[in-house]
């Protein structure tokens, strides 16, 4: 290039220096001056040319160059120290051709200049080469990144680049799982030193491996069969590989079906034969090898009838369907069952000869096998028609094969367990062939053509599931008929009495439990019967009779019942009528008593004569009650034990206040244990009164119990329960000590010598601990022995007559004093008592109510009170009410009265005082 510094415009001062270094600096290039202080632009030729405006004039150059260098001028003219600018601007030329002009200036500042130095440079072809560099990168790296081939580069080892198609086939989901890491983590070791001989190779950039086989690792463990390539290349300066892989699992995995399938004509158990339209074979499978004994050699090349011993026709076989059955013959003579597909292809036929000569002999056997079966089986066909039926079928059936073959499988009438006819809808090979679906166990009757009913027990299953139904089913079954009368018969001995053949009580009670759904307005009656004294008769005349006896009124009951009642045995002597549809109580009694007519008729058991008699207990259930069947039969024993207390041969209805006695007796009898602990038992005092004085002289101490929920309960009603047990021990020693602890009382307040007496039950007086308690209490309270009276009634001596002379005498030793109650209930003679050291004795309240009144009481009362005198008795009258007792009395000579005329049981704290006199 030259220049001339000298063709600058005039005034220009210029650094020599600087313009060579810039002119060095350049190419192709124009120099330009701008003086900032005249404002003129100056330029050395050639920028016409630059500017593709050729002999241009002057002011049209400058005007191009003033646009272009006006960005650096204004900047320089804004920079203060002097700077170097550069700039690379594009413009069109007239043709509209686009330019590149790369500017460099630098400003100038001199004592009288100042202005901006520069030179304009083409630099359109460095541009477009630039550009098309930039853009044949980026297609690259698009066709790379978009490569369907899964293309990386590693470098030292390390994963630097991996493109999509890599990210996915290692499983991961973005590239920076990958990247960064060492290429042997994707590399299958089996894989890995290949790998490594091959990049080993690569030594020159560009040098590329031949495609080979690898296995990688993906992220989830998985593998990836490709094919790769490597390439030597240069990442960022550095030598690195490029991988190019691609996938071949789907055709390594078409090759293995291939090769499979190639092995499976070898390997077929099915003899393959290809022949020729002619009939001559082409291929010969091993398998056919062995179904038929020849090798391939000997077979290819013959008449395919030659080998397969049997004329084998393909056209034949296409025309039937392309499938038959023969029987071909073996090369060493053997017969062959075989089945033979026949196909058209190429120009010959292949043929599959299957052998079943080992199935139609396994299909022999299982006919053998299901002829031999105890099992009936039939055969039946989709549209119900009988297929087959084995000997066991026929057998249990009633029927011959050949009557039943081809015929409806309805033929045989069925009925249900209750006896009624199954529609043949229902039948249980009807609902297999409609549905496929199984049948299990169904147990069914079947009237067979002799007439003779049978049970039986099937199952019943489709033959071929695939397809649609209807579908041809196999029915087997078993002949239980014996099994199911000896399910009868045990359900008859579940439910009966083995004595006398009536319902047991399970059947009773469950019966019962029903008895509330009765419709309503009518009610179910249950009796409850119970035979009097059987007992006697068990224990005197032997079980025998007992059952004979039992046997008779089982059978005298069922006649008396109603139809439809349910007589039943509970146990032992008891029975139970369950009568519907009842109308009322009375209708109830009148069929009880009508029962009770029947069952007292005597009985004639082993020649004697048996009077018997029973009492009944009747419950009245309506619709809605709630009880149990258990509970209405207590209910039932309840009433019956009622109607047991009025005598013999009675009936009681059970109401529902006598089970709420029977409650409070319960509840009595559980509470009454800890009563005496709790404070509840007291005792209330009644004055006995001398007929001679008129004065007390003594108190009768009488228990009573203050009941928590029953208020005051009476003696009467507790004392026969604590009777029962041992309580009456425990609650008779407290009473004891009470009331001697309260008579001191009652003496320290105004009676010094005021008596004790107490009343003993029979029970007590077994009670080994019964005399020391008594003495333990006089002792304690220091109240005299004499004047403590104990009574005992003629009952309780009469029990154990010796036991209680023992106890009296004890007693007795103690100084205590004892009297005689409620004389004249009992049976017992006076001379008997006399033997005891009695003191006194008590005329029963029943003799004094009737004083004045009755003969006999009058009679009876005189000559008790003249003998007690005559042994030097004291005798106390009880319940006197009325002064005119009082005075008939004292008229016999009476010695002591006691009764609410003189005075009522009283709590201790109410005793009112004795009579001044
Ligand atoms: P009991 O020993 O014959 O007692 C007399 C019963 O006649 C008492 O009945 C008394 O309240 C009642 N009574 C008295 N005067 C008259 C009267 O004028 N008219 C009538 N209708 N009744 C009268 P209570 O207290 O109900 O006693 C009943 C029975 O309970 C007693 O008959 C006795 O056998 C027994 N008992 C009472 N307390 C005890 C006791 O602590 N131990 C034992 N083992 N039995 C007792
Ligand atoms: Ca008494
Ligand atoms: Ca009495």
């Amino acid at each position: 290039m030259r220049y001339d510094v000298n063709g600058l415009t005039s005034g220009a001062k210029i650094d020599q220096e600087l313009v060579v270094d810039l002119a060095l600096s350049v190419d192709t290039a124009v120099m330009w001056w701008s003086d900032f202080g005249t404002g003129e632009l100056t330029w050395t030729p050639g920028l016409d040319g630059l500017f593709g405006l050729p002999g241009a004039q002057e002011q049209h150059i400058r005007a191009k160059l003033e646009e272009l260098v006006a960005p650096l001028t204004s900047a320089a003219r804004a920079a203060s120290v002097w700077q170097d600018f550069a700039l690379e601007q594009s413009f069109f030329t007239p043709e509209g051709e686009t330019r590149w002009v790369h500017l460099r200036a630098r400003t100038c500042v001199g004592p009288d200049t100042q202005g901006m130095l520069g030179i304009i440079t083409d630099v359109t072809s460095r541009h477009e080469h630039q550009v098309a560099l930039t853009d044949l990168a980026d297609r690259y790296r698009l066709l790379v990144e978009l490569s369907p081939e899964a293309i990386a580069v590693h470098q030292e080892g390390l994963v630097v680049y991996a493109n999509p198609t890599t990210v996915r086939s290692l499983g991961a989901s973005s590239a920076g799982q990958v990247l960064g890491r060492p290429i042997t983590e994707f590399v299958h070791a089996d894989s890995t030193p290949e790998m490594q001989r091959r990049i080993e190779g690569l030594a020159d950039p560009g040098a590329a491996s031949e495609p080979a086989e690898a296995t990688l690792k993906r992220l989830d463990g998985g593998t990836v069969d490709v094919e790769s390539v490597s390439v030597r290349t240069t990442w960022e300066g550095r030598p690195a590989f490029q991988v190019i892989m691609r996938d071949i699992t789907e055709q390594k995995a078409a090759a293995a079906a291939l090769r499979y399938q190639a092995a499976l004509v070898t390997h077929v158990s099915d003899a393959l034969i290809a022949t020729t339209a002619a009939g001559v074979v082409t291929s010969w499978n091993p398998a056919a090898e062995t179904v038929y004994g020849f090798t391939a050699a000997d077979a290819i090349g013959q008449q395919v009838a030659e080998v397969v011993g049997a004329e084998l026709d393909p056209e034949t076989i296409l025309a039937a369907g392309g499938v038959a059955r023969a029987t071909h013959r073996r090369k060493d003579g053997g017969l062959l069952d075989v089945r033979v597909s026949a196909a058209q292809m190429d120009a010959g036929y292949v043929l599959v000869c299957a052998d079943e000569t080992a199935r139609r002999r396994a299909e022999q056997h299982f006919t053998t096998v299901v002829a031999a079966l105890e099992e009936g089986v039939v055969v039946v066909g989709p549209t119900g028609l009988v297929e087959s039926a084995n000997p066991a079928a026929e057998r249990i059936l009633g029927i011959t094969e050949d009557e039943v073959m081809g015929e409806s499988s309805s033929l045989a009438e069925l009925y249900d367990e209750s006896g009624a006819p199954i529609p043949e809808a229902a039948y249980p090979t009807a609902l297999t062939r409609r549905t496929g679906l199984p049948q299990n166990t169904r147990i069914v009757q079947v009237r067979r053509p002799d007439g003779r009913t049978i049970w039986i027990s099937i199952a019943c299953r489709a033959l071929d599931m695939e397809g649609d139904p209807p579908h041809a089913a196999v029915i087997s079954f078993t002949d239980i008929t014996d099994r199911r009368m000896m399910d009868a018969r045990l359900e008859y001995e579940a439910t009966h009495d083995a004595l006398t053949g009536l319902a047991n009580r399970t059947v009773v009670i469950n019966r019962l439990s029903r008895a509330g759904q009765e419709r309503a307005g009518r009610q179910t009656a249950v009796l409850f019967v119970d035979l009097d004294k059987f007992k006697v008769i068990n224990d005197s005349l032997g079980h025998g009779v007992g059952d004979r006896v039992l046997q008779i009124m089982g059978t005298r009951l069922r006649h008396g019942a109603r139809v439809g009642d349910l007589v039943g045995r509970l146990g032992g002597d008891e029975f139970a009528v369950i009568a519907d549809a009842i109308g009322g109580p009375d209708e109830a009694v009148e069929l009880a008593e009508q029962l009770r007519r029947l069952l007292s008729r005597p009985v004639l058991v082993d020649g004697r004569q048996l009077h018997i008699d029973a009492s009944i207990g009747i419950v009245l259930v309506s619709s809605g009650d709630a009880r149990e069947g258990e509970d209405i039969l207590r209910d039932a024993d309840l009433a019956m034990y009622q109607a047991k207390t009025r005598g013999r041969g009675r009936y009681a209805i059970f109401d529902v206040e006598l089970r709420e006695r029977t409650q409070r007796r319960l509840q009595l009898e559980q509470d009454l244990r800890d009563a005496a602990g709790a404070g509840q038992l007291w005792l209330a005092y009644q004055p006995i009164v001398d007929l001679r004085t008129g004065r007390r002289t003594a108190v009768e101490g009488l228990l009573r119990w203050t009941h928590p929920r029953y208020g005051v309960v009476p003696p009467g009603e507790f004392i026969p329960l604590a009777e029962e047990s041992d309580l009456i021990n425990l609650v008779g020693a407290y009473m004891l000590r009470t009331a001697t602890q309260e008579t001191l009382r009652l003496r320290e307040q105004d009676d010094p010598d005021l008596a004790l007496t107490v009343n003993l039950s029979a029970r007590q007086l077994d009670d080994p601990a019964l005399v020391p308690d008594v003495r333990a209490a006089l002792a304690e309270t220091e109240l005299p022995a004499g004047a403590v009276c104990m009574e005992i009634t003629e009952s309780a001596v009469m029990r154990d007559p010796d036991v209680a002379a023992r106890t009296l005498a004890a007693l007795r030793e103690l100084g205590v004093r004892l009297a005689i109650d409620d004389f004249g209930t009992g049976y017992s003679s006076l001379a008997q008592l006399l033997r005891l050291p009695l003191d006194t004795l008590k005329i029963d309240q029943s003799f004094i109510a009737g004083l004045g009144r009755s003969r006999d009481a009058d009679a009876l009362v005189t000559s008790i009170i003249a003998m007690a005198h005559a042994v030097d008795l004291t005798v106390v009258a009880e319940g006197v009410e009325t002064a005119e007792q009082l005075d008939f009395l004292r008229g016999l000579d009476c010695d002591l009265a006691q009764g609410f005329h003189l005075g009522r049981p009283t709590p201790v704290g109410e005793f009112p005082p004795q009579d001044p006199r």
